[in-house]
């Protein structure tokens, strides 16, 4: 007996339905640093800022969300890493 015929899955192939960075799908959105709460989006858990692979930005707006991280983090609105974990 020979194992039956593995059934081919259908496998997505390519982008079809691409993710647009949310920034420029959505202009309302306004990336700011003073607003930890719309970039904790963008920050891990432990503080790191999520890649742009990840995140589905576009790297004008990748930059604008690293840079404002940054800020944030100056500022004392982000971590820099994750505090009592
Ligand atoms: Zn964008």
């Amino acid at each position: 007996m020979s194992p039956p015929p593995r059934k081919p899955r259908p496998r997505r192939r390519g982008f079809g339905r691409r993710k647009v960075c949310r920034f420029c799908a959505d202009s309302t959105i306004k990336i700011d640093y003073k607003d930890p709460g719309s970039l904790r989006m963008f920050v891990t858990e432990r503080g790191k800022i999520i890649p742009r692979r990840i995140s589905g930005n576009c790297a004008k707006h990748q930059r604008s969300v690293a840079l404002a991280v940054k800020r944030a983090r100056n500022i004392a609105l982000l971590p820099f890493t994750a505090t009592g974990v």
